[in-house]
């Protein structure tokens, strides 16, 4: 375990301005803290912490993030909080240490491969700051060299997967070579030790049988290049298990050939150098058609940049060659960490123009950061990872992750789920709080979504998901629910149609009309008629021909059509179980209320517009006397608010709207909308809009206004 005063010395000797005071402060605390709590090794727990914060002065990070590594295990297995921290050592650490611990309560379980991608993505939408990823990838590698402490194999596994699917590859990501390479093979150890042990002893047997063939052909590659009057660095590897054991896996292959457990790598001081080594590499060996990579005019998705080739070199060997700057060399290994080192700009205006134009466009922001930034602390402060701007990432109750589009509800999270749970749901929980449907999704909510087989989609959803699956479910439903009602209300018509003139509806009778009035079925029909496109009096008609009906008479005027529909008929069709805005619509002129007398307009696919019989649109309908209706308000529906206009003359006078509103609200009513439709020196005309429980409610209302002295004149909107 490293001492203080040694991990002190570390920073201090690659960054002298380094707190010192901070960093043995947060070394003492976490020991302090940590106190006699044990590793699964038996060490004591808080060497982890401090062999973290020994990985990362390998990056030479600065005293915050190494402050961070210290008390990143603080708030999640000590009783310290998060304010204990702030308090101790100011904000900036206190936030670093705030987003490792988020990432610690991600519980990944049972990774599977088509969802890794996504927690990658969490992860680095969690992160922010690209220390909290720092230190989390440290803190990782640490866990995984001591893994085999852990004695639960299931445990052991988890972590293993999780590195490997998440982990490793973020690590390659930003271009941490060397710490992606270590946490494979830890965890290929773990997850398949057999293979790995079996690939070391067929490395070991080639060693001794091709004795030093590596640096042979180091030595000839030197010799070419020394010639050609280059100065070159060359190294000789062979490969990991686990990348000869996955390249083994995909070209189902053994690995005989050499080309497949070593690599050659030529490293020089300029990228013109790179091109002279290319060049006279191919002209010594023959190269491998298909091999060639030249990632150093176009560097990969992360930044890496080198040129890659397969000859068949010195002793008629395949093998591949990297060639790079030793620049290159080190921002691979090292990626994002080593960056900041190279304060020189034309690197990395190189480099950020290089990947211009990528899908991942935080890579180009960060290189954008690193050629602007003055100091390795700048360009830390600056690092938020504000990545997958576009994305939100969140957990149902069992740990699943669903990505969705930012500005995602909660009912997109539902269908996301499955779509019986998007049809049905009438609430949820995030993060344990009952909130809306409509509410807004944030990265990290955990979500638990209610459900009711009563439930169906409302139409009003559609007004606030954004994913497409959300809103075709809403339609499809939608159109089915409102098929069901127009049927319902398209047999309604028809029953009391044909009651009204003595005639029996039958189904005999209806597929007759069916035949005749070009319709599929008798529910085709029937769902026609609710939807307004065929009246009941067509129908009737059509199955019995001689029929003469009320529509017969020619209306002459309003008040007779007026007359013949305001008897309290026995036949009126009740607004029941037809729900308002599907095959009924209340109309928007008279604004009709439970205990008005009422009139449907049956209307050509739209359904029946419910007017109140006094309305002055109904003129327009006087010569279409078949499309009236009589219709009665059921009871129940008079529990619910439904909204009255009123039209009112006020006087332009101090606290005359003021007095409006209080007496309004004084009598229950709830102003929904408000219009000026006129304005003078002297008055007002304002249409208000109030939501009340009926006629009744809305007349009381009435009368409180005309008692109102700043109030002129009140009445209903007629249409
Ligand atoms: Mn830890």
């Amino acid at each position: 375990m490293m001492r203080q005063f040694e991990l002190v010395e570390r920073v201090k000797s690659y960054d002298p301005d380094a707190d010192e005071d901070m960093l043995n402060r947060a070394y003492v605390y976490a020991m302090r803290m940590h106190g006699s709590q044990k590793r699964a090794s038996g060490d004591p727990y808080f060497s982890h912490p401090i062999e973290v914060a020994g990985i990362l002065t390998g990056y030479k990070l600065d005293t915050a993030s190494i402050v961070t590594a210290l008390l990143h295990d603080i708030v999640e297995d000590t009783h310290a909080s998060l304010d204990d921290v702030r308090k101790l050592f100011g904000e900036e650490v206190a936030r670093l240490v705030d987003g490792v611990t988020k990432l610690a309560r991600i519980q990944i379980q049972n990774i599977e491969t088509k969802q890794a991608e996504n927690f990658r993505k969490f992860v680095l939408a969690m992160s922010e700051d690209i220390r909290v990823l720092l230190v989390k990838l440290a803190d990782r590698l640490h866990n995984m060299r001591t893994l085999h402490f852990i004695k639960d194999p299931a445990k052991r596994r988890t972590i293993a997967m999780e590195t490997m699917e998440i982990y490793a590859p973020l690590a390659e990501r930003i271009g941490m070579q060397e710490v992606k390479t270590e946490l494979e093979d830890l965890a290929f150890s773990e997850l398949h030790g057999e293979a790995r042990t079996s690939i070391m002893t067929r490395l070991k047997f080639l060693e001794l049988h091709g004795g030093d063939l590596v640096v042979k052909i180091m030595d000839e590659l030197d010799q070419n290049i020394r010639k050609a009057g280059v100065l070159g660095y060359i190294s000789g590897r062979e490969k990991t298990p686990y990348s000869i054991w996955r390249k083994m896996q995909v070209k189902d292959v053994s690995f005989e050939q050499l080309a497949d457990i070593m690599a050659f790598r030529v490293m020089v001081d300029t990228v013109e150098d790179c091109y002279r080594v290319l060049g006279i590499i191919h002209s010594a060996y023959p190269m491998v058609p298909g091999k060639f990579k030249d990632y150093l005019s176009t560097p990969k998705r992360n930044g890496y940049r080198s040129i890659h080739t397969t000859i068949i070199g010195p002793q008629r060997h395949r093998i591949e060659i990297q060639i790079r700057t030793h620049q290159m060399h080190e921002i691979a290994e090292l990626g994002v960490a080593a960056h900041w080192r190279y304060k020189t700009a034309d690197l990395f205006a190189e480099g950020a123009r290089a990947v211009e134009g990528r899908q991942y466009s935080w890579l180009r922001e960060l290189l954008d950061i690193l050629e602007h930034a003055q100091n390795p602390q700048e360009f830390l402060e600056h690092t938020k990872l504000e990545m997958f701007h576009d994305q939100v990432f969140c957990f149902t109750p069992k740990g699943d992750l669903i990505a969705l589009p930012r500005g995602a509800s909660l009912v997109d999270f539902a269908y996301a789920v499955h779509t019986e749970v998007g049809n049905t749901c009438v609430g949820a929980k995030v993060n344990g709080r009952i909130v809306p449907l409509r509410t807004r999704l944030e990265n990290g909510d955990q979500v638990e979504i209610v459900t009711s087989s009563a439930q169906k989609p409302a139409p009003e959803w559609e007004g606030f998901v954004v994913t497409g699956k959300a809103r075709a479910h809403i339609r499809r439903r939608f159109r089915t629910e409102a098929r069901t009602e127009y049927v319902k209300l398209g047999r309604e018509i028809l029953e009391k149609t044909f009651a009204k003139e003595g005639y029996e509806l039958t189904e005999k009778g209806l597929s007759a009309a069916a035949d005749k009035l070009d319709a599929d079925t008798n529910e085709d029909l029937i769902a026609r008629v609710g939807e307004g496109r065929l009246v009941g009096r067509e129908v009737l008609i059509a199955v019995y021909p001689g029929a003469r009906t009320a529509g017969d008479d020619k209306v002459v005027n309003l008040n007779q059509a007026r007359l013949r529909h305001s008897a309290e008929a026995s036949e009126a069709i009740p607004i029941k179980g037809l729900t308002a805005g599907m095959a009924m619509h209340l109309s928007d002129c008279c604004h009709p209320l439970p205990g008005d007398r009422i009139v449907g307009i049956a209307t050509e696919g739209k359904g029946v517009e419910v007017h109140t019989i006094d309305c002055e649109q109904l003129e327009a309908f006087t010569d279409t006397p078949d499309r009236w209706l009589d219709l009665a308000w059921d009871l129940d529906r008079a529990k619910e608010a439904h909204v009255g206009r009123i039209n009112l003359v006020v006087e332009n006078a101090q606290g005359a709207l003021g007095a409006l509103a209080t007496v309004i609200a004084r009598n229950s009513g709830n102003i929904t909308n408000l219009k000026f439709t006129k304005r003078s020196a002297e008055f007002f005309e304002i249409a208000v809009d109030i939501e009340v429980l009926g006629v009744k409610h809305l007349t009381n209302i009435i009368a409180a206004l005309r008692a109102t002295p700043a109030i002129n004149s009140v009445e209903r909107a007629r249409g």
